[in-house]
Order: C-alpha cells, then sequence, then structure tokens
C-alpha cells in the first residue's frame, strides 16, 4: 500500500503527533503567561488527611490546578509532565511555595491547626536555592518547618540520581516532613528505602481505590503498611473512596487515610469550613 513507500521520517507527522505537539506548545506558552502573571486562572486546592491513630485531622496536601481561557481545565498529571520536561517546574514550584505558605498562614490565622503537604518533582529538590528560598518564605510568615511536609513521587527517587537523597537529608534536618509519594508504582529493588532520609510512604491510589472488593490489593497494602513500620515510617494511604476500604485501613494499623470518602480537594476557604464542620466526625463507626 501507499503508506509503506513513504520514507521512514515521514511517521513523526502524522496528524496525531501535530495535535500533540500543538497541545503541548499551547501549555508551555499559555502556563509561563499565567505564572508570570499570578493569574487567577491557576489556584490550589486542599485534601486533608485523617490521622487514623487519633482520629483527627491534622494534614492537607496542596494540590495545582488550572483552568485555562483558551485550553479550558487542564489536569496536574499533563500539565505538571509538560512543565518538568520543558524546564518550567522551577516557575510551577516557585508559585505553589508562595502560595501554600500564604493559605498555610491563613491558615493558623483561623485557627486551623493543619501541616500542609506540597508535591515536589526530583528537578526540583536537586535545585538547591529552593531549601533556603523555603526557609526564608516561612520565617517571614512566622511559620515553622514542622507546618510544612513534602511529598516526592516514587518514580523519581528509585536511583540516587545527581545526589538526589542527601539534597533531601538536608530537608529532614530543616525539620520538614518528607513522605514518597505514590508508593509501590516505581520500585524494581527495595534497597533505596535503606538509604531515604524520609518519614512516610503513600501507597499509591492504584492499590487503594477497590481495596474493599480486591484480595491482591488487600494483601498488598497490609504488606506495604507492615514493610513502613519495619522501616519506622508512617504510611498513608490515598484514593480512599468507601467506609469498607477505611475500616480495613484503620484495622491494619494504617497511620493515615485520604480521599473522596473523606473530601475532595477544595479551595482553602472551603476547606476551613470543612475542617470546622468535621471536627468532630467519627469516621471509622459511622
Ligand atoms: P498525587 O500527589 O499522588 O495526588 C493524588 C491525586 O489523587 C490527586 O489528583 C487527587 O485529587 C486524587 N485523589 C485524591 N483522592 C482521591 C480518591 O479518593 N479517588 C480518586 N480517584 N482520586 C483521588 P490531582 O489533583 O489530579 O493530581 C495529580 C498529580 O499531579 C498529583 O498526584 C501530583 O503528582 C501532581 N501534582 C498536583 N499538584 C501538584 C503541584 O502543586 N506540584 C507538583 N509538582 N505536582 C503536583
Ligand atoms: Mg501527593
Ligand atoms: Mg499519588
Ligand atoms: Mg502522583
Amino acid at each position: 500500500d501507499h503508506a509503506r513507500h513513504l520514507p521512514e521520517h515521514r511517521v513523526r507527522y502524522s496528524p496525531d503527533f501535530d495535535a500533540e505537539y500543538t497541545r503541548r506548545i499551547s501549555i508551555i506558552t499559555e502556563l509561563k503567561q499565567a505564572l508570570h502573571r499570578d493569574s487567577p486562572e491557576l489556584s490550589l486546592v486542599y485534601q486533608p488527611k485523617l490521622c487514623l491513630d487519633s482520629s483527627s485531622i491534622s494534614h492537607a496536601e496542596a494540590l495545582m490546578r488550572w483552568t485555562s481561557k483558551t485550553l479550558g481545565f487542564v489536569g496536574p498529571d499533563e500539565f505538571i509532565s509538560v512543565a518538568e520536561q520543558a524546564g518550567l517546574i522551577g516557575a510551577v514550584t516557585d508559585w505553589v511555595i508562595k502560595r501554600a505558605i500564604n493559605d498555610t498562614k491563613t491558615l493558623v490565622d483561623n485557627n486551623v491547626d493543619v501541616c500542609v503537604a506540597i508535591n515536589l518533582s526530583a528537578k526540583d529538590i536537586l535545585n538547591k536555592s529552593l531549601l533556603p528560598q523555603i526557609k526564608s518564605r516561612i520565617a517571614e510568615a512566622g511559620l515553622s518547618p514542622t507546618q510544612l511536609a513534602f511529598e516526592i513521587t516514587e518514580s523519581d527517587l528509585v536511583s540516587d540520581a545527581q545526589g538526589v537523597y542527601s539534597e533531601l537529608g538536608l530537608y529532614r534536618e530543616a525539620g520538614f516532613t518528607l513522605a514518597i509519594d505514590d508508593f509501590g508504582t516505581g520500585y524494581s529493588s527495595l534497597s533505596y528505602l535503606k538509604s531515604l532520609p524520609v518519614n512516610e510512604l503513600k501507597i499509591d491510589k492504584s492499590f487503594v481505590l477497590n481495596l474493599d472488593k480486591n484480595q491482591s490489593d488487600q494483601q498488598i497494602v497490609k504488606t506495604i503498611i507492615d514493610l513502613a513500620h519495619n522501616f519506622d515510617l508512617k504510611v498513608i494511604a490515598e484514593g480512599v473512596e468507601t467506609l469498607p476500604s477505611l475500616s480495613l485501613l484503620n484495622q491494619w494499623g494504617c497511620n493515615y487515610a485520604q480521599g473522596y470518602f473523606i473530601s475532595r480537594p477544595v479551595p482553602v476557604e472551603q476547606f476551613m469550613q470543612w475542617y470546622k464542620d468535621n471536627k468532630n466526625t467519627d469516621w471509622i463507626s459511622q
């Protein structure tokens, strides 16, 4: 047929390739502008973490949202990976840190006593000027390092690329909590856990979403909880969507739970209201 006679390089110019390429370019251009203007297109939403040991809400995760005028809603899974590849992640993280510290100050001022977790990429950790920047920003805001935590995706941490472990050690020494995000999806060997200076494993939601129905997910989750505790780490499950799942996690000694069953991620004002409304909620035996 006709296609077989085309020179090989022509394959790259398929309509799909064009569409994908154009979208990536638009994301880069539009995101850069939005960050530069501190545009209302960008926001952070907060999702609580339920502490199962104390049955209280003591932590929340900041998640970025972007609804572009031209592109519509773009999910962070998409624009964060484009930003990482395009060398734009530093500007993204800078925006996130500023906003999250402002919001944390707002929370503290309103007697909402939670530690706020920010997602970082390994590229951020390798940027040696980030930690001093964070330190001076929290000092300026009158906050302590115990009020912030950082989550780094496991696949970024399986090898000690360019000394990321020793950089992470500096975050720990400064008093920040560190978690390995999406745990269970990124490793081929567990030996890296010995040398990682982290406090917490966060079980990937792919093992948790169907926990109440799926036997092999139950085995995996139980195993990760024991693994974490054997390494003296706290463990949190993300993607908890049902009460039966939450009950199982509680029964197995999981330290924290996060997911739509407890709350979806919401804007900071709504989070404060939710926190006040749910101070005395008994999540397990309802
Ligand atoms: P993540 O850090 O692992 O965040 C968990 C994701 O699961 C979030 O998706 C959250 O909204 C979603 N989720 C939470 N509970 C449930 C649940 O019960 N069911 C289901 N189906 N999903 C749930 P989101 O907000 O789309 O973020 C996706 C990823 O994008 C994040 O994964 C994180 O890796 C990245 N990301 C988000 N915000 C930032 C940011 O400010 N900086 C960086 N570097 N990455 C970010
Ligand atoms: Mg996270
Ligand atoms: Mg995750
Ligand atoms: Mg993730």
